[in-house]
């Protein structure tokens, strides 16, 4: 009969339906799973690097600058743990008690030096045209993948949250670069300059090994960042004013450093080209990494959804909609302090005979005029 099928054909086809069902449950888990993970492995695909940057691995990284002279002294030097001890500024060990390992409590004139560099930083930034921010600390995981940083996985350097979809940042280049998320700037607004203080988080997951002695590699500390937004064909241009703006600030603190164009394999994934300044830490006996500029390039725009519309001089042709398409903005990001690191350099260069320490003269006035750190025995 039309329309009819007998029992047993029915059960069949109910069967069937409810075997389909829970083939697109799992064919659906499936998808997002496999989404998830091209997802991720299309995070792994670096910027393009600029034509000049030396191919290979650090040893080929190539030095454009050096500037300054190492401190001579006619006395054996410490490093900054045992001038913060004796100087009675630092507590590591109270610090790994009550957080563990790689983390410290900065106390009495430290915790000027701190907030001095600080206060300094952003100061001379501002001099500059750069607008200050305080930012979140923490964010959506989205953001952080989408300036190119990992947040999942085994070797992330990235804190998350349990039971959240945030994690802490790891530099304030993250907030920065997601306040301007998904949307059109108009060109005349560009350049956009940020000088951004934030905490900085880091599991530092793989740094066994690495130089990690007292304040060096630590997995929270105070950074004044950098952040630029502009056209294009100006990105090259605003990376050279970046490093300037560096050299003339580690300058002014009379500091020993030199300046890396860093190697392709050193880049990391949103660099076009990175230049690095490492400064001369005299207690460590080597030179260490102070500050890092990079070029991002339409990056992290691209992923962030931050584009332009050009002030085009040709006007639109009839009936072909009244605006110029957009373009995405290029991103830059620049170290201006890392707080410790700073201080490892200030500690160790300006060290005296009777280990005190003498504050360089820019610092002083951010610090209501402290001259010299002088030992407490
Ligand atoms: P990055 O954002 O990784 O380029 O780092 C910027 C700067 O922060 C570096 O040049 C270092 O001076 C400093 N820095 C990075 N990681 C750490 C850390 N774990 N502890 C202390 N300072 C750090």
């Amino acid at each position: 009969m039309k329309g009819k099928l007998e029992p047993s054909e029915r059960q069949k086809l109910v069967e069937e339906g409810k075997n389909l069902k829970e083939r697109l449950v799992t064919l659906e888990e499936d998808l997002l799973n496999l989404t998830d993970e091209l997802q991720q492995e299309a995070q792994c695909v670096p910027n393009m690097t600029h034509p000049d940057v030396p191919v290979g691995g650090e040893d080929c990284s190539s030095i454009r600058k050096m500037v300054g002279k190492a401190s001579e002294f006619s006395f054996s030097v410490k490093d900054h743990v045992q001038l913060g001890k004796d100087l009675n500024i630092f507590d590591f060990d109270a610090a790994a008690e009550v957080s563990g390992s790689k983390f410290y409590y900065l106390k009495n004139e430290a915790v000027m030096l701190e907030m001095g560099l600080i206060n300094w930083a952003v100061s001379e930034v501002m001099k500059r045209g750069f607008t200050p921010l305080i930012t979140p600390e923490i964010v959506r995981s989205s953001v952080v993948e989408k300036c190119g940083f990992q947040p999942r996985g085994t070797n992330t350097q990235v804190y998350s949250i349990e039971g959240s979809d945030q994690c802490l940042i790891g530099t304030a280049e993250i907030p920065v670069g997601g306040i301007h998320m998904d949307s059109i700037i108009p060109e005349s607004s560009l350049p956009l300059k940020y000088v951004a203080f934030s905490h900085c988080f880091r599991t530092e997951a793989g740094a066994a090994g690495a130089a990690t002695r007292g304040l060096y590699r630590v997995h929270q500390f105070s950074k004044v960042e950098m952040f630029i937004l502009c056209r294009p064909e100006e990105s090259n241009s605003f990376h050279e004013e970046l490093i300037e703006i560096e050299e003339e600030l580690f300058s002014s603190l009379g500091l020993h450093f030199k300046t890396i164009d860093m190697a392709t394999q050193d880049l990391g994934a949103p660099a076009y080209r990175k230049f690095d300044v490492e400064a001369w830490m005299p207690g460590l006996g080597r030179y260490g990494e102070i500050s890092s500029a990079s070029n991002c390039t339409d990056y992290q725009s691209r992923r962030l959804g931050i584009r332009y519309r050009p002030e085009s001089s040709i006007p639109p042709k009839k009936g072909k909609g009244s605006s110029t398409p957009t373009r995405f903005v290029h991103t830059l990001n620049a170290t201006a302090c890392a707080v410790p690191r700073m201080i490892i350099c200030l500690l160790e260069n300006y060290q005296q005979e009777d280990g005190s320490v003498v504050i360089p003269e820019p610092l002083r006035r951010f610090m209501g005029g402290l001259e010299i750190i002088t030992p407490k025995i």
